[in-house]
């Protein structure tokens, strides 16, 4: 082979140009990297998703007639990084070209951007071919020195792609659905949840391989895997998603519950890692969507469907555009200056307020939590606690099977945490234990007392919520979407002022015995 191509982890799109013809010149390299299994420490789950989905795409490669070269943490183990690996193999395999897509990950790009070849080797950068917007439209959308809000992108998107619009206007008259989208789940809903499609791919060799190499992970080892780790089982689940879970995707969007068989994703697709991982498209997601919701419009209102295609071609793509016009300055934000330690419990589950107990549990066993359980429970936590956004980066980075730099960091250091000082959100996502309760049924079986904001029963969200406000007045105040909060705060008695201030003075002491 004259050329070596480099396919990396998230980058197992079987619909690249590349793979159109075949070439007995060009070699492809897909390896397992200690360096990928070390920038952060990851849910064993997700280690295992990626390097099943890696051999499983080197397997269909090589079945479709392409040379390829899969390694494992073995044959990887005398390189300490990925330039060492590719300058090995180019200097040993003799090659004269040197081709790779281009990463969606900043460390990654560098990496490779950097990359010096010996003399007379050719590198060339290619396309991933899989987001809506190419790389090089972002700075048509993302003005480098202005805030920017998803919905104004979301509209130029549906727009361009010409997606639930009729006449130049929006099907139905009205752009987003999102306030029909905030129903809570009573009994008789939890009863009707699909059950959920689970695969059992066998990752004990990957996990025994984890091990031989002391990789450091967290989360529940699993030796069969319920994600989809090809291309074939996520257009299973995608289907499946369409035919079952559609119908209530929108109406039940925001809402969580402990009980149930499928609690823990409800009618969210769990889509996020065959796309992350570019197994399959947004485009293939949204045209099947659409798809069903002509063939079946009794079944799929409007609201429902709406509210999906938002956050594939809304969502998606626009915290991608945030992350590539701000990086790397983007990861160093911290707007509220927070600068308190994770708390134990993180790791392990193990507190007394029942909503994290459940969110972070779930995330431990499945290596998954829906937008709102990240956003509004543990997010809105570290929020409230001033946790230090380097170490709520990491813990989100490292525990979601769909966690890559580009989409967790724009999601956890800007919506959730507000440590961008508003370029992603126009206010941070702070929440007492009101909300909480409003969605979900977490607060019934809680230790703690959801209405009460003093007192060692009252909910450690509540005390918390009044002092991340008043901490940050002098930014906060003139927020016209936070402003009048304050109000409610002076009417309040001093007395009553000061026992909130006692018992969130008391939390921020103890966040690990909550
Ligand atoms: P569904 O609810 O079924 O939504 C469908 C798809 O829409 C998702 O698969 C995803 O591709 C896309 N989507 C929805 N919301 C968002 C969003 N806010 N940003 C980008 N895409 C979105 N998503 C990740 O893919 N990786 C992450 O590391 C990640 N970290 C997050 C961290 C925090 C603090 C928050 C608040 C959100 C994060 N998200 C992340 C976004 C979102 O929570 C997940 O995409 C979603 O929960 C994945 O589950 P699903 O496939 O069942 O999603």
């Amino acid at each position: 082979a004259h050329t070596l191509r480099l396919i990396l982890g998230d980058q197992l799109n079987a619909s690249h140009s590349w793979f159109e013809r075949k070439d007995d010149g060009v070699l492809y390299l897909i390896a397992e990297l200690h360096q990928e299994t070390g920038y952060v420490k990851h849910h064993v789950q997700k280690v295992g998703a990626f390097f099943a989905a890696m051999k499983g795409f080197a397997e269909a490669l090589a079945s479709a007639g392409h040379r390829v070269l899969h390694l494992t943490l073995d044959d990887t183990a005398e390189f300490a990084s990925l330039p060492q690996l590719i300058d090995g193999y180019v200097r040993s395999h003799q090659i004269q070209v040197f081709e790779y897509q281009r990463p969606d990950e900043y460390r990654l790009l560098q990496q490779l951007e950097q990359l010096e070849l010996p003399q007379g080797v050719t590198k060339r950068q290619w396309d991933t071919e899989h987001f809506l917007v190419d790389y090089d439209e972002l700075p048509l959308y993302f003005v480098i020195d202005k805030n920017q809000r998803m919905e104004t992108f979301y509209r130029k998107m549906r727009q361009r792609f010409d997606i639930l619009m009729a006449g130049g206007k929006p099907i139905g008259g009205q752009w987003n659905y999102d306030a029909d989208n905030r129903a809570k789940l009573k009994s008789a809903d939890i009863a009707e949840i699909p059950a959920p499609l689970l695969f059992a791919n066998d990752v004990r060799d990957i996990n025994v391989r984890l091990e031989r190499h002391q990789v450091a992970t967290i989360g529940e080892r699993a030796g069969s895997l319920l994600w989809p780790v090809n291309r074939q089982q996520s257009l299973q689940l995608l289907e499946h998603f369409c035919r079952h879970c559609l119908p209530r995707f929108g109406l039940f969007q925001d809402a969580m519950t402990e009980h149930g068989k499928q609690q823990w994703s409800l009618y969210h697709s769990r889509l996020s890692f065959a796309l992350n991982s570019k197994m399959i498209s947004p485009k293939q997601v949204i045209e099947r969507a659409l798809d069903y919701f002509q063939q079946y419009p009794e079944q799929i209102s409007l609201a429902q469907i709406e509210g999906f295609v938002r956050q594939i071609i809304g969502w998606r793509e626009f915290v991608r555009g945030i992350y590539w016009r701000r990086m790397p300055q983007y990861g160093q934000l911290n707007y509220f200056d927070a600068n308190n330690e994770l708390p134990d419990f993180f790791w392990h589950g193990r507190t007394n307020m029942n909503c994290m107990a459940k969110a972070i549990g779930q995330s431990l066993k499945y290596a998954y939590a829906h937008h709102i359980q990240r956003l509004m429970i543990t997010g809105n936590f570290c929020l409230l606690a001033g946790i230090d956004p380097d170490q709520v980066d990491a813990w989100y980075l490292g525990i979601y099977i769909d966690a890559i730099e580009w989409v967790e960091m724009p999601n956890t250091r800007g919506m959730s945490q507000f440590a961008d000082g508003g370029v992603l959100a126009s206010k941070p996502y702070a929440a007492s234990a009101n909300y909480v309760h409003k969605m979900s049924d977490y607060c019934t079986s809680c230790h703690y007392d959801h209405k009460a904001k003093t007192g060692d029963r009252s909910c450690p969200l509540n005390s918390l919520y009044w002092h991340f406000l008043l901490r940050h007045r002098d930014r906060l105040s003139n927020n016209p979407r936070v402003g009048m909060i304050y109000r409610n705060w002076d009417r309040q008695g001093a007395e009553q002022q000061a026992a909130i201030s006692e018992r969130a003075a008391y939390c921020l002491a103890n966040l690990n015995d909550l």
